[in-house]
């Protein structure tokens, strides 16, 4: 019996949203999620307490170097969590890069501390070291660079200028689960990594986070303040220092622990297609890929970015985003404008803070989901015949 027509119209036009490939390849996994959820299920301990959750953060912890390992309730709360264990607060200022989802610097803010804005770097979209340099003050406590993308931000001078200027350096790795430089595990460097595990990322459990560190004392208060102030080996009822409840559940760990296993081999795949599609873009008309930096020994692929910069007056990125989209390309949205032009900022110093190569990314930058890397050649190959096909007719049309 054949289904409808317009239930095979409805197919083909979720077949982009849930590629068919990595639909099937989500299928044979899910097995592995389910079988985790169960074992929570069964186990009569869904909180934080769960086994799974130590088994998880065990796990992600050596993935990472032998590191500890704090999950907690999201990825913005992760790095509210690292200020407060430096004791940042008000009258401190925080340097972090506009080109970036807005929990770098919300964090920031909770604590009572100050953003500061340094702009990025054009190659790589990630904070520039010559910029945190400028932006440093006697007031500047720590520095927050972003993985963005999965691309890692340029470490090493990151880290010597934290060094000379005493500043605390905690790595946003939301976009960098498996992602390294100079083959050193992304979230591993500084003195504290934060990863998120939202629906969007490589690694989810729909909502979710961790920290890193590799100091015990920083680790344990950490912990200590994620679950109201209560210390290993201490009374339920006895609350040494200032807390709340960031806990992590074991479902979300449970669904953790699988992908854990496969981020690997899904990097590896991510990496491979990302590489098809640059040599693609490299020789498009208008298109302009970003290509890693030497030190970027292993992009974590969270995003494909591209730059689009046409100079056909009535062609535009947003028309070349639609056209895009219109051929079955999972375009995804990009952030309209730097953190400090938000409405949040109206009223602030911050308003008119400039960063060129921020406002320049807003308006050019072109971005792929991490899924379609994940994907099929066959996906990557239809995705350069788009672009191909939507490139020859605005030759002909604009
Ligand atoms: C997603 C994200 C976070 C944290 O997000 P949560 O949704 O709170 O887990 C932090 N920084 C960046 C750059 C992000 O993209």
């Amino acid at each position: 019996m054949s289904a409808p027509p317009n239930e095979s119209t409805l197919h083909r036009k979720l077949e982009w949203i849930v590629p068919d490939l990595e639909q099937e390849a989500t299928r044979l996994s899910l097995a592995e999620e389910e079988i985790e959820l169960l074992r929570v299920l069964r186990s009569g301990t869904w909180g934080g307490y769960s086994e799974a959750v130590q088994e998880f953060e065990a796990r992600f912890g050596s993935y990472l170097g032998g590191k500890h390992c704090i999950t907690v309730a999201n990825g913005t709360v992760s790095l509210e969590v690292a200020l407060r264990c430096e004791g940042i607060g008000p009258g401190d200022e925080v340097i972090v890069p506009p080109y970036t989802f807005m929990a770098t610097a919300s964090a920031v803010l909770q604590t009572g501390a100050l953003p500061v804005f340094a702009d990025i770097e054009r190659g790589t979209l990630n904070l520039s070291p010559y910029a945190l340099e400028a932006a440093i003050t006697s007031r500047t406590r720590a520095v927050i660079p972003v993985h963005f993308g999965g691309h890692a931000a340029d470490m090493d001078r990151i880290l010597d200028i934290a060094r000379n200027r005493s500043l605390i350096v905690i790595e946003d790795a939301a976009h960098a689960h498996g992602g390294e430089h100079n083959g050193n595990p992304l979230g591993s460097l500084g003195e504290w990594g934060s990863f998120s595990f939202q629906q969007s990322k490589i690694m989810t459990s729909g909502e979710g986070g961790c920290l890193i560190t590799g100091d015990r004392t920083r680790a344990e208060k950490a912990r200590a303040y994620c679950n109201q102030g209560r210390i290993e080996g201490g009374a339920w009822y006895d609350h040494h220092t200032l807390g709340t409840n960031l806990r992590l559940t074991g479902f979300q760990a449970a669904v953790l622990l699988p992908q854990l296993e496969r981020l690997h081999s899904e990097t590896l795949c991510r990496e491979r297609n990302a590489a098809l599609l640059r040599d693609a873009i490299q020789t498009m008309n208008g298109l302009e890929p970003l290509h890693p930096e030497p030190y970027c020994t292993r992009h974590a692929g969270a995003l494909f970015l591209f730059r689009f910069n046409s100079s056909r007056p009535r062609f535009d990125k947003a028309r070349f985003e639609a056209a895009l989209k219109a051929e079955g390309v999972p375009v995804m949205e990009t952030y309209p404008r730097p953190l400090y032009r938000n409405p949040i900022f109206d009223s602030s110093p911050f308003r008119d803070t400039g960063c060129p190569e921020a406002e320049k990314a807003c308006s050019e930058i072109v971005t792929l989901p991490f899924r379609l890397l994940n994907g099929s050649p066959a996906r990557i190959d239809h995705t350069i015949a788009a672009m191909e096909k939507v490139l020859s007719h605005t030759e002909r049309d604009f």
